[in-house]
């Protein structure tokens, strides 16, 4: 019988995912009391000053993200350490598999880095911003269809998919939002 722990398949599926540390999900972790900012800042996040005073937070994609890979695991700040998406939720609580939540995690980020195609495609180079952002900035661009119809039907396509993203992302990964 396997000895294999939550813990270690939990590791392997967010080593083949990383959606909720490059972008995809998020596009801030804020800082909690016992996070260390100056720390974090000092390891090569990206730390900002929330608009709230005396509200920290560190932008997303995270720097610290290297190959799937969390390279400042022990430092990792608290809403890190304490995220589990749906995905592992269900995962823990036998609601389901490794195998269907790898699945989910396969076509969820192919769905991802379809979007990030189409959104190269419409002309907008990687620029280390979240994609929720990158898609806003694409969309609030005017395009006239008559002008520019070839762009006018990618603007179509990354449109859809981004909401099929959105759908996905929600119904499948995204937790009921943390309390403040
Ligand atoms: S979205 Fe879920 S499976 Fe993916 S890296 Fe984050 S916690 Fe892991
Ligand atoms: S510090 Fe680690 S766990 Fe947190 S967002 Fe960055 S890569 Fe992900």
């Amino acid at each position: 019988m396997s000895m294999e722990t939550f813990a270690d398949i939990a590791t392997r599926l967010c080593t083949a995912c990383g959606m909720c540390c490059d972008g995809t999900m998020f596009q801030i972790v804020k800082m909690q009391p016992g996070d260390h900012p100056s720390e974090l800042a000092r390891l090569g996040m990206r730390i900002r000053h929330s608009h709230k005073e005396s509200e920290y937070h560190m932008e997303q994609p995270c720097p610290a993200l290297k190959g799937l890979r969390c390279t400042i695991y022990e430092k990792r700040p608290a809403r890190c350490r304490l995220f589990h998406c749906q995905q592992l939720r269900l995962l823990e609580t036998g609601g389901t598999t490794e195998e269907d939540a790898a699945a989910l995690i396969n076509k969820t980020r192919a769905q991802a880095a379809h979007v990030r195609e189409l959104i190269e495609q419409c002309g907008l180079r990687e620029d280390g911003q979240p994609l929720p952002e990158r898609f806003e900035r694409v969309m609030s661009t005017p395009v006239d269809e008559k002008l520019e119809p070839e762009l006018a039907a990618l603007r179509e396509d990354l449109d859809n998919a981004m909401s099929g993203l959105r759908l996905a992302l929600n119904r499948e990964f995204r937790p009921p939002p943390l309390s403040e």
